[in-house]
C-alpha cells in the first residue's frame, strides 16, 4: 500500500514545535513580507505566509506596494529592512514585475535576513556545505522524504527541473545526504528512462502530470512540487500523474497537501533561526 505523504500533518508538527521554542527561548523573531502588483497567487501565498507566522507567535509585517513601483523604491524599502532589528526575516515574494530586475532584489536582502535562500552567499554556502539559509520548498522535500528514509545514502535520486529556487537547491541537498543525483531538465533525451532508474523522484517542473505514472520505479519515494492551474479543473494539479505513480510508488505527497504546506512551516523555520543567531 503507498504512503501518501501527509505535507499538512507534517508542516503543522513543526509549526507547533516552533511556537514551543519560541515561547521557552523567549524569542521573537519578525518576518517582513513584501508583495508587489496584483498576482492573485500571490496575493494568496503572501496572506498564508503572515496567517502562519502570527500563529507560531511572531511578529510579521506585510508590505504591499502597486505593480508601478520602481526598482529605486523597492531598493529602498529593502535597506529599510534590512537595518530594522525587529525584523529576522525578509521575503520578497516573486515573481515581481517586469520592470524591476529580480536578481538585484534579491542581492539587495541582507543574506543575514535572506530567509528564502536565495542570495548568491546562501546559494554559495549550500553548495560547499557551509550553514547559511536553505531555500524553503527543498528543506520541505527533504523533510517529507526523510521521513520515510531517514538515511537516502547511496540512493538514486532524480531531480526533475534545474531552478534555482527548487532543482538546483534540492540536488544540493540530496548530494549532501550521500544520494547519487541525476538533474533533468527540459534538454533531457529519455525521461522516462532516467525516471525508471530513480528511487528517489522530485518534480519540479510546472507542467501538469508531466511525468507518468508508468515512469515510477517500483517502491520510489515521489515528491511532487508541481502546482499548476489547469482550466476547467476544480483543484490544482502536481507534475505527477497521481494515481498510476500511487500503484508503484512506495510513498507520494499529493497535490495539494504535499510540499506546499512545508514551504511555509520551512520559511518560518528560518525565520526563528536568524532570530536565535540574532540573538546570540
Ligand atoms: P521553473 O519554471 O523556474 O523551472 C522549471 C524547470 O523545469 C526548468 O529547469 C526546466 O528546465 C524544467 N523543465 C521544463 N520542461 C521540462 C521537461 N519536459 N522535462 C524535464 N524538465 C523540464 O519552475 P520552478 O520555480 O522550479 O517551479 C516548478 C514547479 O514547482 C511549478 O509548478 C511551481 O509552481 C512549483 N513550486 C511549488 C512550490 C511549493 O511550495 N509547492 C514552490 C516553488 C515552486
Amino acid at each position: 500500500m503507498v504512503r501518501i505523504l501527509d505535507g499538512a500533518a507534517a508542516a503543522k508538527n513543526l509549526r507547533m514545535k516552533l511556537a514551543e521554542d519560541l515561547a521557552a527561548e523567549k524569542l521573537s523573531p519578525g518576518l517582513a513580507v513584501v508583495l508587489v502588483g496584483d498576482d492573485p497567487a500571490s496575493h494568496v501565498y503572501v496572506r498564508n505566509k503572515a496567517r502562519a507566522a502570527e500563529e507560531v507567535g511572531m511578529r510579521s509585517w506585510t508590505h504591499r506596494l502597486p505593480a508601478s513601483t520602481t526598482q529605486d523604491e523597492l531598493l529602498a524599502l529593502v535597506g529599510r529592512l534590512n537595518g530594522d532589528p525587529q525584523v529576522h526575516g525578509i521575503l520578497v515574494q516573486l515573481p515581481l514585475p517586469k520592470a524591476i530586475n529580480t536578481q538585484a532584489v534579491i542581492e539587495a536582502i541582507d543574506p543575514s535576513k535572506d530567509v528564502d535562500g536565495f542570495h548568491p552567499v546562501n546559494a554559495g554556502r549550500l553548495s560547499l556545505g557551509l550553514p547559511g539559509f536553505v531555500p524553503c520548498t527543498p528543506q520541505g522535500c527533504m523533510l517529507l522524504l526523510q521521513d520515510v528514509w531517514a538515511d537516502v545514502s547511496g540512493k538514486r535520486a532524480l531531480v526533475l527541473g534545474r531552478s534555482n529556487i527548487v532543482g538546483k537547491p534540492v540536488a544540493q541537498l540530496l548530494l549532501q545526504a550521500n544520494c547519487t543525483v541525476t538533474v533533468a531538465h527540459s534538454k533531457t533525451q529519455d525521461l522516462e528512462e532516467e525516471c525508471l532508474r530513480a528511487d528517489i523522484l522530485i518534480a519540479a517542473i510546472g507542467k501538469p502530470q508531466l511525468v507518468q505514472g508508468s515512469w515510477i520505479k517500483e517502491g520510489a519515494v515521489v515528491i511532487d512540487v508541481g502546482i499548476n492551474r489547469v482550466e476547467g479543473a476544480k483543484r490544482l494539479i502536481g507534475d505527477v500523474q497521481f494515481d498510476e505513480a500511487s500503484r508503484r510508488a512506495l510513498a507520494i505527497t499529493p497535490v495539494p497537501g504535499g510540499v506546499g504546506p512545508m514551504t511555509i512551516a520551512c520559511l518560518l523555520k528560518n525565520t526563528v533561526e536568524s532570530a536565535r543567531r540574532a540573538a546570540s
